[in-house]
């Protein structure tokens, strides 16, 4: 498996596949930890996790290089995601027997009733490359503190952060088979998440990826949670602070390279502050730093993969053909690495590639509306359902518009982001099933009821 730099285009190493035997091993190893480490006092575990919290601190910028090397996310970025797994790993050593408490019930006079929880096993993990360090631990850390074992299967284009997280547990004190990466491809999922030692998985990618793990999963009766894609809408109404929602929409598209799930995508714009937003959404995205990601001050890098350049640059194109507008960006830069410009686009006509489909990559479409219902209305015509962003100085009005939202969250004011104290997750397209806080803790676990006359 090839790490290249899309920064460069150079190879940055490469790493031999796991076999089937050693896939075995890693099982069988899973396996039998399991029945030890589902034992072990909570507070055990919680140490272990405030151990990982203080070795993701402590190479915070080995990790943070690793994760730019491989796939071009500007430096800062990736030290502040290190830091965000580690501040995920405070809160779950905190909460994490409170989470999990026992639930009681009403029950007859003379009896008790409740549900307890106990994990399940061990979970395969099939992560992106988009947050390499930030997907994986924000499944890992509730999961593992509950009494799973771990099997995380990374995007093949990031096997050097797949091995650098399995260290990380290791390091902390974990034994070897509660944290484990099986270096193998998309094709070689299915009979891992067959095979009876594996008892559940989670999916944080694309669509594809979710519906073929869901189905082998169901086939086996086996739990999934499901993170996938999204195509945000972030609605600016007439009593907006203008200057701010330009601001945040323009960091909100482009942290990241633009690809992220929750990055706003689509901008809905009410007509009496359409132009004003137009103009400072522009300023805001001509004036970020596009280049080296190893430099501090660089706000994009590279796309992560050539042809995820090209696939993104294809939808840009098509949008046009079909009638869309370019106001900035809109081709390739003329350099080295893939590198595509921060681009904005209106006259978004419906159905064109922009409008229907994710835009992974920093490509934002900028639609006028009439008012609010209207608003409203194009913000729910998409497939997805995972985040929303709102923005308008009556708070009680924005708390009305985001319960008009289909999403799995809505931020009023603010951008959309996962943050360990609130659940996380969408709905249609986007998936089902919470990550972070009591809900994330909560699914892969046996919820048991004890009844004791
Ligand atoms: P992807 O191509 O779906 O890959 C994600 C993971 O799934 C990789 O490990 C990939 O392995 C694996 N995979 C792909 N096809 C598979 C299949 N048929 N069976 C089993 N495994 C399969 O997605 P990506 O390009 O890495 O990530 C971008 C997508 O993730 C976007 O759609 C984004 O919105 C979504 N995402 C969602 C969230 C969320 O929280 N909702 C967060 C981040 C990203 P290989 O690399 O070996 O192909």
């Amino acid at each position: 498996m090839d790490a290249v730099n899309p920064a460069t285009g150079e190879r940055v190493d490469s790493y031999d596949a796991h076999t089937e035997h050693e896939v075995d091993d890693a099982l069988e190893r899973a396996s039998v930890d399991f029945e030890d480490w589902r034992e072990r006092p909570m507070r055990d575990r919680e140490r272990l996790l405030e151990s990982v919290a203080d070795t993701l601190r402590e190479n915070e910028g080995e990790y943070a290089e690793t994760m730019t090397r491989e796939m071009g996310k500007p430096v800062e970025q990736a030290v502040a995601e290190v830091e965000k797994c580690a501040l995920c790993c405070d809160h779950y050593a905190e909460h994490a027997s409170a989470y999990l408490g026992a639930d009681h019930h009403p029950s007859p006079p003379g009896s008790s009733a409740k549900t307890v929880h106990e994990p399940l096993g061990p979970v395969l993990a099939v992560m992106p490359w988009n947050f390499p360090f930030w997907q994986v631990f924000r499944f890992a850390a509730p999961s593992l503190t509950a009494g799973n074992v771990g099997l995380l299967k990374h995007a093949s284009n990031v096997p050097g952060c797949a091995l650098a997280i399995e260290s990380v547990f290791r390091d902390a004190g974990y034994p070897e088979g509660v944290f484990q990466s099986l270096l193998i491809p998309s094709e070689r999922v299915e009979p891992v998440l067959a095979d009876d030692r594996v008892r559940a998985a989670t999916v944080t990618g694309s669509g594809p990826a979710g519906r073929a793990v869901a189905a082998t999963a169901g086939d086996h009766l086996k739990k999934t949670v499901l993170e996938l894609g999204g195509s945000d809408p972030f609605v600016v109404l007439d009593d907006a602070d203008v200057a701010a929602a330009a601001e945040t929409g323009a960091w909100a598209r482009n942290q990241n390279g633009g690809q992220s799930c929750i990055a706003a995508k689509r901008f809905v714009v009410h007509t009496d502050v359409y132009d004003e937003f137009l103009r400072r959404f522009t300023d805001e995205f001509e004036s970020l730093v596009v280049g080296d990601p190893m430099d501090d001050g660089t706000d994009l890098g590279p796309q992560a993969r050539p042809e995820l350049l090209s696939d993104l640059h294809d939808q840009v194109t098509a949008s046009v053909d079909a009638g869309a507008t370019v106001v900035t960006g809109g081709e390739p830069l003329d350099r080295a690495g893939a590198f595509y410009p921060p681009t904005i686009l209106t006259d978004v006509p419906e159905g064109c590639p922009v409008d229907s489909e994710e835009t992974f990559g920093p490509v934002a479409a900028v639609y006028e509306v009439a008012d609010e219902s209207s608003a409203v209305e194009l913000a729910n015509d998409t497939e997805f359902g995972l985040g929303a962003s709102v923005w308008t100085e009556d708070r009680d009005r924005g708390e009305r518009v985001a319960g008009r939202i289909d999403a799995g969250c809505v931020y009023v004011n603010q951008l959309v982001k996962s943050d360990p104290r609130v659940p996380f997750g969408g709905v249609n397209d986007s998936g089902y099933g919470r990550e972070l806080a009591g809900a994330g803790i909560r699914e892969f676990v046996n919820r048991k009821t004890v009844w004791v006359e």
